[in-house]
C-alpha cells in the first residue's frame, strides 16, 4: 500500500518553507477565484520532503500564459516568457523567482527532437506525464492539499526513482529522462528500480534523437552533483554512456594475464573522486572544468596502448591523443570554447609532473610549467595530486611531498619574478631631465637610489620620486 501522506515532520517542513513564501496563499487564491488551479509542483515538493535547499519554485496551473500573466500580475515585479509556446512563463515577487507553467498531456511526438506542447485539463495528467515519481507530487494552493498519485513519498523513502507510466513509454516519449534518471541518481544517491534500468538498457540507442544541448546539460548536472560516480556508473553500465560520451566505457580495457596495467576506467571515476575532494582549492565551486579534466585525462589510453615484449603495456603520448580526442567530444556535446580549451589544456599538461622525478626540473622547466598551464594552474595541481591511485602509501606519500615541493618553487620563483618587474618610479630619461645631466654613472647611481627607495617604501608617485630625487641629488 503506497504511504501518499505526510508525516508531521515532512508536512512541518513543507509548510515552513510555503510559509516564507507567504504571498503564496493569496495568489493561490487569486487563481481559484479566476476559476483556475495553481500547485507547486516537483523539484520545490521533493526537495522539501527530503529537506533539500529548493532550487527553483515550479506551479503548474489551468490558466495559459496570458491568463497567468494577468492573474499574477498584482504580485508581479517582473516577468518573463521561459518560452510562451511551451506555457511557462516567470514571474518576479521581491527577491522571489517563480516559473508558473500551464498544465500539459501527452506532448511528445515519438521519433521527434522537439517536445510538442499540447495543453491538458487536470493536475493528474500533468504529474502523469513527468519524468519520475519522486517529482510527479504536488501541493495544491490555497489548501495546501497533498497530491502523491505515483508512490513518490514511498520512492523518496526507498531511494529510488521510478516512472509514474511505465518506463519504456516514458522513455519513449522524451527519451532524455533516461539521462535525467542518472542526474537525479547522482544529485540524490537514490538508485534506479529495476525496471527502470532495464528499459534505460534496452532504450539507450534511442538517445540518438535528443539534442547534444539537452544531453550536456544534463551530463553538467551529473557532473557538479554531490555523487556524480553514481550517475556515470548508471549512464555507463545502461549503455547510455556508449551514445553520448563513448570515450568514458571505452576505459574499460581488457586485462590480461601478462600485460598487467591498471584498470583505466575505475581509475578514473577515484580520480574524480579525488579532484572533488581538493576542490576546496577552488572558488567557485563545484567546478565544471575539473571534474570533467579529471573524468577524462586518460581517454588517449585505449588508443596509445601498446604491448611490449617483456610483458610491460605502454600508452606513449596518450596526453596529446586524450586532449584532442577530448576535443572532438567536447564540441559535440556543444561545450563553450572556453571550457573545450580549459579542458584540454590540463589533459594535455596532466602528465608533465612525472618528468619532475624527485626535484630535477631547473627553474627553467618549472617557469615553463607555469606559463604552458597558464590560467588553468591551480587546476592542474588538483587534477596532478588526483592523478595518483597508487595503494602504495609510501608511494602516494612520496609523490605528494613532491608536489608540494613543485608549488613551493613555483611561489618562491613567482615572488622573486615579480620583484624583478619591479622599477623605479622615475625611468632614465625622466632622471636625467630632472638632474638637467648628461647619459653617464650619475644616472646609474640615481637609478638605484630610486629603486632602493622602491622597494623600500613601495610604489611612490612621479612627484614624490622627483623629490626625493632632488633632495638625494642636492646632498652629495
Ligand atoms: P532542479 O533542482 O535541478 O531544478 P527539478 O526537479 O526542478 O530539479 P527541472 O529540470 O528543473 O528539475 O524540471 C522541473 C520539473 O519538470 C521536474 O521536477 C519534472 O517534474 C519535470 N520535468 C522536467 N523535465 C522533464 C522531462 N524531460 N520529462 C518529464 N518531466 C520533466
Ligand atoms: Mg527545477
Amino acid at each position: 500500500m503506497p504511504t501518499n501522506t505526510l508525516t508531521p515532520q515532512q508536512q512541518q517542513r513543507i509548510d515552513a518553507r510555503l510559509d516564507a513564501l507567504g504571498f503564496l496563499t493569496e495568489l493561490g487564491q487569486a487563481f481559484t477565484d479566476a476559476g483556475h488551479e495553481l500547485s507547486v509542483v516537483g523539484g520545490p515538493v521533493r526537495d522539501a520532503v527530503l529537506d533539500r535547499p529548493v532550487n527553483d519554485w515550479d506551479f503548474a496551473t489551468t490558466a495559459t500564459p496570458e491568463q497567468i500573466e494577468r492573474i499574477a500580475g498584482p504580485w508581479t515585479d517582473a516577468s518573463w516568457d521561459m518560452g510562451r509556446e511551451f506555457g511557462t512563463i516567470g514571474i518576479r515577487h521581491g527577491r522571489h523567482e517563480l516559473e508558473i507553467t500551464t498544465y500539459r498531456s501527452d506532448d511528445y511526438d515519438a521519433g521527434s527532437r522537439k517536445p510538442t506542447v499540447r495543453f491538458g485539463d487536470t493536475l493528474d495528467t500533468d504529474l502523469s506525464r513527468r519524468d519520475f515519481a519522486v517529482n510527479a507530487m504536488a501541493i495544491r494552493l490555497p489548501s495546501r492539499e497533498f497530491v502523491d498519485l505515483f508512490g513518490g513519498l514511498d520512492d523518496l523513502a526507498a531511494r529510488r526513482l521510478r516512472t509514474p507510466v511505465a518506463p519504456e513509454v516514458s522513455f519513449s516519449d522524451d527519451p532524455l529522462r533516461m539521462m535525467r534518471a542518472a542526474r537525479f541518481a547522482a544529485q540524490l544517491n537514490f538508485t534506479v528500480a529495476p525496471e527502470v534500468r532495464h528499459a534505460m538498457t534496452s532504450m539507450a540507442s534511442r538517445l540518438d534523437i535528443v539534442s547534444a544541448e539537452r544531453m550536456r546539460i544534463e551530463l553538467d548536472k551529473t557532473l557538479l552533483a554531490a555523487h556524480p560516480v553514481v550517475g556515470l556508473r548508471l549512464l555507463v553500465d545502461t549503455g547510455l554512456a556508449g551514445q553520448m560520451l563513448p570515450e568514458l566505457p571505452a576505459l574499460i580495457l581488457e586485462r590480461d594475464e601478462h600485460h598487467r596495467h591498471k584498470d583505466v576506467y575505475e581509475h578514473s571515476l577515484i580520480v574524480l573522486e579525488q579532484a572533488i575532494a581538493l576542490e576546496e582549492r577552488l572558488d567557485p565551486r563545484p567546478d565544471l572544468v575539473v571534474r570533467l579534466a579529471a573524468l577524462l585525462h586518460d581517454i588517449g589510453k585505449p588508443k596509445t596502448r601498446r604491448f611490449q615484449d617483456g610483458g610491460t603495456v605502454t600508452f606513449h603520448h596518450h596526453d596529446v591523443v586524450g586532449a584532442k580526442l577530448a576535443r572532438k567530444r567536447l564540441r559535440a556535446l556543444r561545450y563553450s570554447n572556453e571550457v573545450v580549451d580549459q579542458v584540454c589544456t590540463l589533459v594535455e599538461l596532466h602528465l608533465r609532473f612525472h618528468g619532475y622525478g624527485s626535484g630535477e626540473w631547473t627553474d627553467s622547466a618549472v617557469r615553463r610549467y607555469v606559463r604552458d598551464a597558464g590560467d588553468q594552474l591551480e587546476r592542474l595541481h588538483i587534477l596532478t595530486r588526483a592523478d595518483c591511485t597508487t595503494r602504495n602509501q609510501r608511494k602516494a606519500a612520496r609523490l605528494q611531498r613532491t608536489y608540494d615541493e613543485l608549488e613551493a618553487r613555483i611561489a618562491v620563483l613567482a615572488e622573486a619574478e615579480e620583484l624583478s618587474a619591479i622599477r623605479p618610479d622615475l625611468d632614465g630619461m625622466q632622471i636625467m631631465e630632472i638632474l638637467q645631466i648628461e647619459p653617464g654613472r650619475e644616472v646609474g647611481e640615481a637609478y638605484r637610489f630610486l629603486l632602493d627607495l622602491r622597494m623600500d617604501r613601495g610604489p611612490l608617485g612621479e612627484a614624490q620620486a622627483t623629490e626625493a630625487l632632488k633632495a638625494w641629488f642636492a646632498a652629495r
